[in-house]
């Protein structure tokens, strides 16, 4: 029979780590906490299966396979703790929590407390002998299950919480400001209250019975994977709905049981900075939720970590050691323990953990273990200090490395001189490194009313995470280094400040007090991520330095790939930029760009409306010395590497002129009437422009155009030769379709190479090519590559091509089609492995029939992401071409798939 439900407690467990499909993240690691002498509280893990049955098959079915196991996973917690369910004497208390594969920070739902009702708080009262305790912990159940399970957290950001409310109501009559200044009667009061506030929304009494809590909660659980938050961090990240969550069900320790108890999160070395200092926050008296909900301000757990926190925020050594010391002073024997724990858990996972702890009355527990988000920066630390301390080893040190992650550290950071005249207007914690500026928005959801905004909040929560990707940076009033905005930043790699209290926000007149000032919405601010601190207006940044651990990190990169990384670059700035990052010469330079620039786009234009060829070669022959120019720029930038140029490409609609005034200055120029210049412009028309006249149909047409180009190329790599510098050119066909258009063109190249070199009396070397981008071109490629030396496959065409979908208007319909789950991923982003995949295989395969040796190479969008370079690795591809700033992304991924290739 099919098994659902894992137990764990007491030093055994049914599960272990590497069952995380199964289990998910969370309960895979409460497994194998369990195993290694953690200690942990006993509980039990509902699978990802059964979440797959509850969505897809609904609550009966999963019931039905899953009532006894829970039915006996709840006894064994009882067992194990001494308690029984819904006792008045010895009440077994609860949590439960989501956990998928992955974690997803905020995505899901928790209920802690779960068990309590009227008897069984009279237990808990008298077990603590703290009935105020028993109370406050009965309300937050109350309050959390009616929100979570029972659907009354308000949807809005205008609505109120109905049971906030309450409080707020209470709190007014009694004239008191703070939660704590409640008292029992008080809780008692509002007990009773929350309960008829959910009789009032609901229509349904509140369940006193444990199970029938218990099964809420499960299968709020399994309705929160479905929820708009979890299924926008699922798109953000590629995740598919299929995965499910496990549901963990564990007994309750409470960190709020008076002063000998708190609750913490730690990691075990800096998640922003990569240092190898164990650090985190912990609050006593308190419950889990507390700490990273932003309310009360944390306190660090080691003496170092709250020094430093303390320089950072301005807070005074006495202040310090009197209002926020250290678990180290206040707790020093269970901080030991907790340093046990954490060098035993790093040690085990081989990586950075991410841990949650909670000290009861005395003793220590911990609630969950996880390899811990980290900024770019931290990642590539991380990795290069593990393997220099001979924890992991090469490979592995490599594969840790997140490709996409990098472009955080390939990103501008503040001019020095320029922040040197800024004004700092306040300083917070430095949750998230880089450096942001932007204008002010107070709302997640409209962060995308200006292009650059800095999102400001008293604190940040799960419902505005999809304004937060947007933002350039985020703003946080309150809230320490495990708050939410903090958490979240880092694993987006976004710059955070968070609990800035000088910060005062007023959402309702959308200001923020600061620095003695006012800002409105739309103004601009500065962030600094790294350090905390909050400037005033706009400061420039500036390029990042590529040494230090990243330039290990891309010398182990390009020990162990097989594919080289090369750019694609249009001008010899761009080509520099590329060099600098590692890039092995240029595998795309798109010539139409060269076009546009002043003057010659007027050449451009005369050669295009020329009605004759002796007109034509006029005005081509007035372009020869710019592109020659341009070559010789781009060919010095990348002296000793391969530059594939490619011919002229789009339509020639494109360069002419659409409005009347500049159509008027060109038939002057030209000593034509305006009529002819709009009838030229008229023929030129396409309906289909994508499907028309570009590529090698316009060389054909046109085969002065070819020659002009391939002239070109070889003056100037003739000209460099006669400099002492080493030029490679490499002509690139594009567009073609059969094996007779490549020839067409192959030798109006070859013809005019010839004759150049003749005129100079000198020869050089270069190659000749041609883009696969049409899937004829593939499926006879065996055919094609006896004229060509080389192949770049152009996945952008080829996608558009083989999925017809138009380039230009796919944006239309492609988010329906990942609405609804037809695509998984936009093909233009993601290779179309199954589809297009196949095309490219078959062009490798076929091309080196022909001619063994073949070299082919990738020059769509997609030779800068990661998992479509993996497949391009797998098909024999010798290098990939991407865009000047992913060039490092490249380079990892291309190691890590030869890597994982290879297994
Ligand atoms: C391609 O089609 O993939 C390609 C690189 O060419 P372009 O994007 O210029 O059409
Ligand atoms: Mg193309």
């Amino acid at each position: 029979m099919a098994k659902y439900v894992y137990t764990f407690g007491n030093g055994k467990a049914e599960g272990k780590a590497d069952m995380k499909n199964l289990l998910g993240g969370k309960g895979a690691n409460l497994a194998e906490m369990n195993l290694i002498g953690v200690p942990v509280p006993p509980g039990f893990t509902i699978t990802t299966e059964a979440c797959t049955i509850y969505t897809e098959q609904g609550k009966e079915a999963v019931s039905s396979v899953i009532k006894e196991e829970v039915e006996s996973a709840v006894a064994l917690i009882e067992e194990l703790t001494g308690t029984v369910f819904g006792d008045k004497n010895n009440p077994c208390l609860v949590s439960v929590r989501s956990g998928a594969r992955v974690s997803m920070p905020g995505m899901m739902d928790t209920v802690l407390n779960l068990g309590l009702n009227d008897l069984a708080v009279q237990g808990i009262a008298k077990k603590s002998g703290n009935e105020r305790f028993a109370w406050d912990s009965y309300r937050r159940f109350v309050q959390m299950y009616g929100d979570v399970v029972l659907g009354m957290k308000p949807e809005s950001k205008e609505d109120i919480d109905p049971f906030e409310e309450i409080m707020e109501k209470l709190k007014e009559e009694k004239g008191i400001e703070l939660d704590t200044d409640f008292t029992t009667a008080d809780l008692k009061l509002l007990v009773i209250q929350f309960k008829e506030a959910v009789l009032r929304t609901t229509g349904k009494s509140f369940p006193d019975d444990p199970w029938e809590q218990l099964w809420g909660a499960i299968y709020a659980v399994f309705d929160s994977w479905m929820n708009d938050r979890a299924i926008y961090y699922r798109k953000m990240n590629n995740f598919p709905a299929e995965w499910g969550t496990a549901v963990n069900v564990q007994a309750m320790v409470f960190g709020n049981m008076g002063v000998t108890s708190a609750t913490g999160v730690a990691f075990t070395r800096d998640a922003a900075t990569g240092e190898d200092l164990f650090n985190g926050e912990y609050l006593i008296n308190a419950q889990g939720e507390d700490v990273v909900a932003g309310i009360r301000t944390p306190q660090q757990i080691t003496l170092e970590g709250s020094r430093r926190w303390a320089a950072l925020t301005g807070v005074s050594e006495e202040e310090r050691k009197a209002s926020f010391p250290s678990l180290e002073e206040t707790m020093p024997s269970l901080y030991e323990q907790l340093m046990k724990v954490q060098e035993n858990l790093e040690a085990h996972y081989k990586d950075m953990q991410d841990l949650e702890f909670t000290i009861q009355e005395g003793k220590l527990w911990l609630l969950q273990t996880r390899n811990g988000k980290r900024t770019g920066a931290a990642m590539v630390k991380i990795a290069v200090d593990m393997l220099e301390q001979g924890i992991i080893d090469e490979k592995t040190a490599l594969l840790r490395i997140e490709p996409n992650k990098l472009d955080e550290l390939l990103h501008p950071v503040f001019d020095a001189q320029a922040i040197k005249n800024s004004t700092v207007l306040a300083k917070g914690l430095p949750a998230s490194p880089g450096a942001a500026t932007g204008q002010i928005i107070f709302f997640a959801d409209e962060a995308k009313k200006y292009e650059n905004t800095i999102l400001v909040r008293i604190e940040t929560s799960p419902e505005d995470l999809e304004g937060m990707n947007v933002a350039r940076g985020i703003l946080t009033a309150r809230g320490g280094m495990t708050s939410h905005a903090a958490v979240v930043a880092r694993g987006m790699g976004k710059c955070c400040v968070s609990g800035a209290g000088a910060v005062k926000i007023d959402y309702k007149a959308r200001t923020m007090d600061a620095g003695g000032k006012t800002f409105k919405e739309g103004e601009w601010i500065s962030l600094n991520g790294s350090t905390g601190e909050v400037y005033e207006g706009r400061v420039q940044t500036r390029t990042p330095d590529m040494g230090g651990d990243f330039g290990k990190i891309m010398d182990l990169a390009d020990k162990f790939t097989r594919m080289s990384v090369r750019t694609n670059a249009d001008t010899p700035n761009d080509a520099r930029v590329a060099r600098g990052f590692g890039a092995k010469g240029i595998g795309l330079c798109r010539t139409e760009h060269m076009f546009f620039e002043g003057e010659r786009i007027k050449a451009m234009r005369e050669m295009i409306l020329s009605s004759s060829k002796k007109d034509r070669e006029k005005a081509l022959a007035k372009l020869l010395p710019y592109q020659r120019s341009d070559f010789e720029g781009i060919f010095e930038a990348m002296e000793g590497f391969g530059v594939t140029v490619r011919l002229l490409d789009p339509p020639l609609h494109e360069f002419v002129p659409h409005q009347q005034a500049t159509q008027k200055e060109l038939a002057q120029e030209m000593g034509i009437s305006l009529e002819m210049v709009k009838i030229k412009i008229a023929e030129l028309e396409e309906f289909n422009p994508m499907l028309g006249h570009r590529g090698c149909r316009l060389g054909i047409s046109y085969p002065e155009i070819t020659a002009m180009q391939a002239r070109a190329i070889i003056e100037a790599a003739l000209n460099l030769k006669a400099r002492g510098i080493d030029a490679r050119p490499e002509i690139m066909v594009p567009l073609v379709g059969t094996f007779a258009e490549l020839k067409n063109q192959a030798d109006v190249i070859r013809a005019t190479a010839e004759q150049v070199f003749q005129e100079r009396g000198e020869r050089i070397d270069y190659l000749l090519g041609t883009m696969i981008e049409i899937p004829r071109a593939a499926l006879t490629a065996d055919h094609i590559a006896k004229e060509a030396d080389f192949f770049s496959f152009g996945t952008n065409d080829l996608t558009q091509m083989t999925l017809g979908y138009s380039r230009d208007d796919a944006g239309k319909f492609l988010p329906d089609y990942l609405n609804n789950g037809i695509l998984k991923q936009d093909p233009f982003q993601v290779l179309d492995r199954n589809g297009v995949g196949q095309l490219v295989k078959m062009g490798v395969e076929k091309g080196r029939s022909t001619k063994p040796e073949l070299k082919v190479g990738i020059c769509g969008e997609h030779g800068g992401e990661p998992s479509s370079v993996e497949f391009f690795d797998s098909v024999g591809l010798n290098y990939v071409s991407c865009s000047p700033y992913r060039v490092p992304i490249a380079r990892v991924a291309a190691a890590q798939a030869n890597i994982k290739n290879n297994r």
